[in-house]
């Protein structure tokens, strides 16, 4: 008789360590730290942090099976596990180009991905069917509810309505510095994190990587008992508040009631199906409002889900999109997270949760980050790969579309059908960062000219024609040719450019 066949090596991802990442409890495990990765780029020491403990937590769990492979390249793990290999498709084009590179040399099996709530095939059928309609988030978000019935009594959305946006997005609420929610719920560090903490410092100190922003207590779940922990605490304390002030920043309450659930999610310790599942069970026990409840589902099975199959529908030329010919270099006082070289209260508070924090969530990220850099014309590309480094939750196939397409409209529209821009009264009714700043959101010339309002007016002044066959463009053009001290204006804005303000 011929020996039992090896039982193919599971290669994981950093960002496949959920237990769906696997299919039984015996077979090898590949894990691959490398520390190639942190050289090449300047990322967030946080984000370095909770992506290294989340690995190495793995492997502690998973014990005598998984094969912790620290080298200084994929190869050279690689070369190290004999017989053959099976990964679940990654994240990235990158890592895939990387996967067919082993695959032409070794028997490596492929297959489909996991930690998404549809398929690619999912994705293809819908889009094939809609001929040449637009990929409309809000028609896909509806499909994947018919599809999976979540939020759906019989054919019918829950409540009668698909869409519960307009009981939400309300400003903050007013004399408040905070939701009062309760926080969310923080891990608890333990001695693989001092480890971590202890590596990072020898290879800043060795020289060997450099970070942006401060270290700090994890916040985020580096192992799958703390992510359950975290959505079972989200739900349970904070669901129910989610959606009406989803849009709205309060500077004194960084966390608002998000859930805080993208890093977990991303890196593969929950799988979406599980979280919106959750969700919902709290509506159907009356525990959550139906408005926060689909707002949230939204978010999770609707854009996160169109987010990933963008990234893969689109051609790999989507990163590179400049359809409004942004030229600027992104300015280092911006990408170095120096909060103090502004004055303007958003940014700078912004800039400064972002140094603490690697996070902020998603109006201060598309609103103000992703809105000011469109204003000051910064390159697309530059912008990606800062938010991409700056973030914990930040992956490649998350950030290009959110980038490139949602917040700098690169795409000429494929994400979203007009541009994130907006003036100071925007940010005035959806923040409380004006009644403290040096800046006045109303005034558009002279000193206390808001940044936000003047480079509104500066953005469509540039891209006039580029935007001018777009309908929703059609107003906010209109105004522009009623404005008596454009010049004046633009002159000032010139003269800013992408010096802080
Ligand atoms: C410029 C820009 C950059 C972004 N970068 C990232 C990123 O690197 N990683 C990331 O996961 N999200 C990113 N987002 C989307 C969103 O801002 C974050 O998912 C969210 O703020 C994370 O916080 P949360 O988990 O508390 O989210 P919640 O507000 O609690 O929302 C629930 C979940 O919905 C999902 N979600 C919501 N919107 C999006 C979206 N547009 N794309 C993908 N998922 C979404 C996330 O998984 C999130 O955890 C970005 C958005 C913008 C505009
Ligand atoms: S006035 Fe302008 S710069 Fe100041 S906080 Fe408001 S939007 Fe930001």
């Amino acid at each position: 008789m011929p020996p039992p066949a090896a039982s193919p090596t599971r290669w994981l991802f950093g960002d496949q360590l959920g237990p769906h990442f696997l299919d039984d409890d015996t077979s090898p495990v590949l894990l691959v730290e490398s520390r190639r990765v942190f050289a090449r780029r300047v990322f967030h020491r946080q984000k370095a942090h909770l992506v290294l403990s989340a690995m190495r937590h793995r492997a502690a769990e998973l014990g005598d099976r998984c094969r912790y492979a620290r080298t200084s390249t994929y190869r050279e793990a690689l070369a190290g596990v004999e017989g053959p290999l099976q990964v679940v498709h990654p994240t990235s084009r990158a890592a895939v180009a990387l996967v067919l590179e082993i695959a032409a040399v070794r028997d490596v099996d492929r297959l489909p991905a996991r930690g998404y709530v549809t398929s690619q095939a999912d994705f293809a059928a819908w889009a094939q069917g809609r001929g040449e309609q637009r990929l409309l988030l809000e028609d896909f978000y509806r499909d994947v509810r018919r599809r999976t019935g979540i939020l759906m009594d019989g054919t019918d959305p829950a409540g009668g309505r698909w869409n519960l946006d307009a009981d939400n997005r309300e400003p903050p609420p007013r004399g408040r510095s905070t939701l009062g929610v309760p926080e969310p719920r923080w891990p608890e560090e333990d001695e693989i994190d001092q480890e971590v903490r202890a590596d990072l410092d020898r290879w800043e100190r060795d020289g060997d990587v450099e970070f942006l922003g401060r270290d700090g207590p994890r916040r985020f779940a580096a192992t799958r008992a703390e992510a359950l922990a975290a959505l079972d605490h989200f739900v349970e304390h904070r669901l129910d508040a989610f959606g009406p002030h989803e849009d709205a920043v309060l500077a004194g309450d960084p966390w608002m009631a998000h859930s805080l659930l993208s890093a977990p999610m991303n890196l593969g310790l929950l799988d979406p199906l599980e979280v919106v599942e959750r969700a919902e069970a709290a509506y159907r026990a009356g525990q959550a409002s139906l408005a926060s409840v689909e707002g949230f589902v939204r978010q999770v099975m609707g854009w996160r889900d169109y987010v990933w199959h963008i990234y893969w529908q689109q051609p790999e030329s989507y990163r590179d999109r400049n359809r409004l010919n942004a030229r600027r270099r992104l300015p280092d006082w911006f990408a170095r997270l120096d909060a103090d070289a502004t004055e303007a209260a958003c940014l700078r508070h912004t800039l400064g949760e972002i140094r603490d924090h690697g996070w902020v969530h998603h109006i201060p990220r598309l609103m103000i980050l992703g809105n000011y850099a469109a204003q000051r014309g910064w390159r697309p590309d530059e912008v990606t790969s800062w938010f991409h480094r700056a973030f914990v939750d930040g992956y490649d196939w998350v950030m290009v579309p959110n980038v490139v397409g949602m917040s700098q409209h690169a795409d000429a529209g494929v994400m979203a059908t007009k541009p994130y821009v907006s003036g100071g009264a925007y940010l005035n009714t959806m923040t409380d960062h004006c009644g403290g700043c040096r800046f006045d959101p109303k005034v558009r010339v002279g000193d206390d000219a808001c940044p936000f309002t003047a480079g509104y007016w500066w953005y469509l002044d540039r891209n006039r024609e580029r935007l001018e066959g777009n309908q929703r463009m059609g107003r906010s053009l209109g105004g522009l040719d009623r404005l008596r001290d454009l010049e004046a204006l633009v002159a000032q804005e010139e003269k800013r450019g992408s010096n802080p303000p």
